[in-house]
């Protein structure tokens, strides 16, 4: 509805007040002059038998409270100081999120470990508010430490000058088989990233019933980049998260691998079809702040692997996944076995082949972050905390200052049945 149109004043626009108007602000201004007046007159006896204010009673040593009435301004977020961060840098590990519980928790030979080792994507969403709202802050890992020459010549890597929001805590936030395995697929995950026509990441799927779903919001990577997106001040320096990846059933949902038994052109042909099709991925991905670690690339158990199979392991990701994804310096253990045994003493020489590939940050999983940086080698072993199922039923405490396992607990998961209990019941 329109407003009606202002009252014409006279035949000018400047307004004129009428007689008797002018009268009563004449009035106004006197009775004002005459009121400041008398203010200053009785002023002396007011302040008189004012209380001392806090600031004037020495006796208590609690800081003043109230000062001047005036309003302290308002930082903007621009103004907040940055300043170099001495305290642990806290690692958290994920594994993809699982897109359809139903299809996950349905009592099948996958059940135990997807509850173990996975979220649901509701409880990684919920995850990731509660971080924000604890005034966490995504770094990259890769800035954490870096590799300096020591006197003698030596490079050995060192803690870096990691400048942070004086509010926030940095947090590295880390991926692991970011793969989309046939058995994830299969079992209520997500099929592969893609990019959408918007340009920006998105992943692709089945759903229950069979269609075909491209979403935001049933995938960590795709999950964790619209946070991102929507939260600026999440990320420091626009870093996401790192994705670890094996290499045997390709990277990123696309059959890269190259296999042993078949040898046929045409599986050559399209295997060469979803290398193209996963660069521009990669690229946006990378453009984006996600960075990318190795995670062996059958997933292998290096506790227990000799010299000459884990090269000849590592010397296939290099030959089939760090062409797609660039080098990288970090590595993560699949299952929580660390290269040579323990890998914080002298090392091994599994983990000093790794090193002479150019493997600088190497990470294995524990109960709090921790990182010790060697002495003989240029090399950090790092330990992250895993944010699963495990975690979420039985160490409510230990997470506590990320996030309240009871807020965040979806209630698709199993319980009662089938042994799976929670500590907290
Ligand atoms: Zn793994």
């Amino acid at each position: 509805m329109a407003a009606p149109p202002p009252k014409k004043q006279g035949t000018t626009n400047t307004y004129r007040p009428p007689k008797n108007t002018r009268a009563i602000v004449l009035r106004c201004a006197l009775a004002a002059v005459v009121g400041t007046l008398l203010f200053f007159l009785v002023r002396p006896f007011f302040i008189d038998i004012a209380p001392p204010r806090p600031s004037e009673t020495p006796e208590t040593s609690a800081p003043a409270e109230t000062e001047e009435p005036s309003e302290p301004p308002t930082p903007t977020p621009e103004e907040v100081p940055i300043v170099r961060y001495g305290g642990v840098v806290e690692q958290l590990f994920f594994n993809q999120v699982i897109a359809y519980p139903a299809l996950a928790f349905d009592g099948d030979k996958y059940e135990a470990d997807f509850d173990r080792y996975k979220l649901t994507a509701d409880e990684f969403k919920r995850i990731l508010q509660s971080l924000y709202d604890n005034n966490y802050i995504l770094v990259n890992m890769n800035d954490v430490w870096a590799e300096e020459r020591n006197p003698a010549g030596e490079y050995r890597m060192v803690r870096a000058a990691l400048m942070v929001p004086k509010d926030k805590k940095p947090v590295v936030l880390s991926f692991d088989d970011i793969n989309y395995y046939d058995s994830e697929r299969a079992n209520g995950l997500m099929q592969k990233l893609i990019i959408g026509r918007d340009g920006e990441i998105w992943s692709y799927g089945k759903g229950p019933d069979g269609n075909d779903v491209v979403t935001q919001d049933l995938d960590a990577i795709a999950i964790l980049d619209k946070f991102c997106r929507e939260h600026p001040d999440f990320s420091l320096n626009g870093a996401r998260g790192c994705i670890s990846l094996t290499g045997y059933q390709g990277v990123l949902g696309y059959r890269t691998n190259t296999s042993t038994t078949d040898l046929s052109p045409e599986f050559e042909e399209a295997r060469q079809k979803e290398i193209a099709a996963v660069r521009p991925v990669i690229t946006k991905l990378k453009a984006e702040g996600w960075y990318f670690a190795c995670h062996t690339y059958a997933h292998s158990a290096l506790s227990k692997t000799k010299l000459e199979a884990a090269s000849a392991d590592l010397d296939r990701w290099m030959r089939e996944v760090a062409p797609l994804t660039g080098s990288t310096q970090i590595v993560t253990y699949p299952m929580y076995n660390r290269l040579d045994g323990k890998d914080t003493g002298t090392p091994g020489e599994c983990f000093l082949y790794y090193q002479s590939q150019g493997f600088r940050i190497f990470c294995a999983d524990g109960k709090e972050a921790f990182s010790k940086l060697k002495e003989s080698v240029s090399a950090v072993t790092v330990d992250r905390m895993l944010c699963g199922g495990l975690t979420l039923r039985n160490q409510r405490e230990r997470y506590s200052r990320f996030y309240d396992a009871k807020e965040i607990w979806d209630d698709t998961r199993p319980l009662g049945v089938r042994g799976f209990t929670r500590a907290w019941e």
